[in-house]
């Protein structure tokens, strides 16, 4: 689900061959992380605005990470998907302040993080549960997982390891 408070209230266009803003985000919401394709990039929370300037559709992100090798894939993607929705001019603009935290990473987001396999991200900066058994006996192996937004921790309770969502 989209979230509705991220619809900018904004500018509906005047030439109606232009897509609307809460279909531009439906769009985007069908749109995967690179990194992890369970989730969409507005389950990860990372765009921040959608909006036009004149008959340009501008599309603010906010990377989870500034180092974040997976933003120009990103940028990428959703310059692919909005283009082959018909959309022609298209700004993306890259915000880092505020920086991105774990908050927001939807509901939804984490209920298909867990699902998956990976433990959403928690305040206390380690998993709550194991996502394979629910088990609390949880411990870390490695502060680096398959991607450097993941670390690598282990259930004490059934051995399974599992990737650990930690950015910041
Ligand atoms: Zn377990």
């Amino acid at each position: 689900m989209v979230n509705p408070q991220q619809h900018s209230p904004g500018t509906p266009p005047d030439r109606a061959a232009l897509p609307d803003v809460a279909q531009v985000w439906t769009w985007l919401h069908a749109v995967p992380d690179p990194e992890i394709p369970v989730i969409s990039l507005t389950d990860l929370g990372i765009i921040r605005e959608v909006t036009y300037e004149d008959d340009t559709l501008v599309v603010t992100v906010t990377p989870t990470y500034s180092g974040c090798p997976a933003t120009s894939i990103i940028n990428l993607d959703i310059e692919t998907a909005l283009r082959g929705h018909g959309v022609k001019n298209i700004e993306l603009r890259r915000q880092l302040s505020p920086a991105w935290t774990t908050d927001w990473l939807t509901q939804d987001g984490r209920e298909k993080l867990e699902k998956y396999g990976i433990a959403p991200p928690q305040p206390a900066g380690g998993p709550e549960k194991c996502p394979q058994c629910g088990s609390q006996h949880v411990e870390k192996m490695s502060q680096f997982g398959s991607t450097p937004c993941k670390a690598q921790w282990r259930c004490t309770a059934c051995l399974e390891p599992f990737d650990y969502f930690k950015c910041i």
